[in-house]
């Protein structure tokens, strides 16, 4: 069974009615299975592929190239793609320049009906996306449903925010004026997604820009180019004109540096590391020749998430939730729970819990739906690796600490305990399978601790107090807090997404205020 099983939702009619986030699947039910392993099929037959850069609507190919790689099964390709360089920022911006003029002129109508054929689209090919996700980022298959159900909520929920912003209206109306505000869009932004939501971030960032009328420039992680790929053929499908998504794989360092600086570009949408994030604000805020506006810059960042456990909770669902929150995607979450802050009354009886529950997890092939798969690449794999020796002398290993047989990148669930706060563990995201476990005199302490990193992003508390609840309400600073329930799997509409501090600009996507970040608000007073 896979790590993260996340509840079945009732839907109800497309488009209207209240937004209901899109229904997972049950892979216990064997008929769900069957569909599944014929989608791996289906995509297995597929791998391998060659696919082009895409500006303005024209297949490019260049002498450099990008292989996406299985990371369970690194000798396998999963696609080939082209290896933008400077020499193609002027073009994709020229390309997305040229279709904003149109893009940004049509109705909100016609942009909202495409952003909910693509939803539609994705609804009927939900297990062939599922899959890549399996093949390229190693995603079991809750996991890899989890990530193509909030792309598709994105496109729900961002087309219906779009004709909302459509109809703001002034909070008065002068007498013997007609006043009213309007949310234009910016013009040409770069997209710069991670690759351990490759699907919905990617996708995310993308249809947000584009339902509010700008174009982008979209360059998709070099870890996993081909579900982006697969994402812009749905948009071409859907009928999105030439220019308005360009599909530029390549460098960060060298083709991203350069669409970041470039003085038409007119918003940045990032989401990936702290030191990637903190380079791009510094870019985006220096003026280069010609440039006449400031650049925003939308920077969703890393984190350091810490699960607080109380003496007084639910001791089961405390374990369970830690160990879904760190093991889930193999620990690659910016949300992932990699510090559990454990009350001293219940440390050991917790700590032994924890060990029976994480030594069940399964380390393998996704696509057999192990309940871990390997994390993204070698350079990946060896830094977790560093910092689990780190561990073996900052803490006590209580179990995992190497890595698990096969040619993928298979570590196993770490856990360790007695992590001094302010060690390196205990500060720095990792991004893998490794937990720190951290004792706590009481819940002030706990919440001491918590609070002691530079990120901000989720964090949860296990108490049956209601005052430690409310407490921890006014004092646990993240952008994203959960009580008594594991810190992952937030679900769009529900839980608006973005981190505080060194986690980032607090952008809250999939919430009420994400589209006021793709727009700029004109206010027009009109005597009549
Ligand atoms: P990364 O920072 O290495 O890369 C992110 C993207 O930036 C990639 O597309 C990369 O090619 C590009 N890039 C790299 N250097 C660049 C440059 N100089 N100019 C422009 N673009 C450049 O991050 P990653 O390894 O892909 O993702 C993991 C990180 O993302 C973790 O830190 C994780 O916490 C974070 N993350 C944050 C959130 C969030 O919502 N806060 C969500 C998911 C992931």
């Amino acid at each position: 069974m896979a790590i993260a099983e996340p509840p079945v939702r009732p839907r109800t009619t497309l488009h209207e009615g209240p937004f209901v986030t899109e229904p997972f699947f049950d892979f216990r039910n064997e008929e769900n299975a069957r569909r599944m392993r014929s989608a791996i099929a289906k995509v297995r037959a597929q791998l391998g592929h060659e696919y082009d850069l895409i500006i303005g609507g024209k297949r490019i190919k260049t002498t450099d190239k990008i292989k996406s790689l299985n990371p369970s099964q690194p000798s396998q390709i999963i696609g080939t793609h082209q290896k933008a360089g400077k020499e193609h920022v002027e073009p994709a911006i020229k390309a997305a320049l040229a279709a904003f003029e149109s893009w940004s002129r049509t109705t909100v109508e016609e942009r909202t009906s495409l952003v909910f054929r693509v939803g539609d689209l994705l609804r009927q090919r939900k297990m062939e996306f599922m899959a890549w996700l399996v093949f390229e980022v190693s995603k079991n298959w809750a996991e890899a449903d989890a990530d193509v159900s909030e792309t598709i909520d994105f496109c729900e929920f961002y087309a219906r925010e779009a004709l909302r912003f459509s109809q703001a209206q002034t909070p008065i109306q002068l007498p013997g004026e007609h006043d009213s505000l309007l949310y234009i869009p910016l013009g040409v932004g770069a997209v710069i997604p991670p690759w351990n939501f490759p699907c919905a971030i990617m996708a995310g960032m993308t249809l947000a820009s584009i339902v509010s009328g700008n174009t982008v420039i979209l360059k998709p992680s070099s870890d996993s180019p081909t579900i982006a790929a697969k994402f812009v053929e749905l948009l071409e499908e859907a009928g999105m004109p030439e220019g308005v998504v360009n599909f530029c794989p390549g460098a960060g360092a060298s083709f991203g540096d350069a669409v970041v600086a470039h003085a038409k570009t007119r918003f940045i949408a990032f989401t990936g590391s702290r030191e990637v994030g903190l380079h791009i604000n510094k870019a985006a805020a220096t003026q280069a020749p010609g440039q006449i506006w400031i650049k925003r810059a939308i920077l969703e960042m890393g984190g350091k998430d810490a699960i607080i456990v109380d003496a007084d909770c639910d001791i089961d669902s405390a374990v369970e939730g830690v160990a879904q929150s760190a093991f889930g995607f193999q620990g690659q979450k910016c949300s992932a729970c990699s510090r559990a802050i454990v009350d001293e009354r219940i440390y050991d009886k917790f700590l032994e819990q924890l060990k029976g529950r994480v030594e069940k997890i399964q380390v393998g092939d996704p696509a057999e739906n192990a309940n871990m798969g390997a994390v993204i690449n070698e350079g990946s794999m060896k830094t977790i690796l560093g910092y689990i020796e780190q561990g073996k002398k900052d803490g006590r290993l209580i179990t995992g600490g190497e890595r698990a047989p096969g040619e993928g990148y298979f570590i196993r669930p770490t856990v360790f305990a007695d992590i001094p706060p302010k060690s390196k563990l205990e500060q720095e995201e990792i991004f893998g399978p490794v937990l720190a476990v951290i004792k706590a005199r009481g819940f002030d302490h706990a919440l001491e601790i918590a609070n002691d990193t530079e990120f901000g992003l989720t964090g949860a508390v296990y108490t049956k107090s209601r005052d430690k609840i409310d407490r921890a309400i006014q004092e646990f600073h993240v952008g994203n807090l959960y009580i008594n329930r594991k810190c992952t799997g937030a679900m769009v509409g529900a839980h608006p997404f973005g981190g505080f501090n060194m986690s980032g600009t607090d952008s809250k996507s999939g919430g009420p205020d994400y589209l006021y970040l793709f727009t700029q608000a004109k206010s027009v007073g009109e005597k009549i």
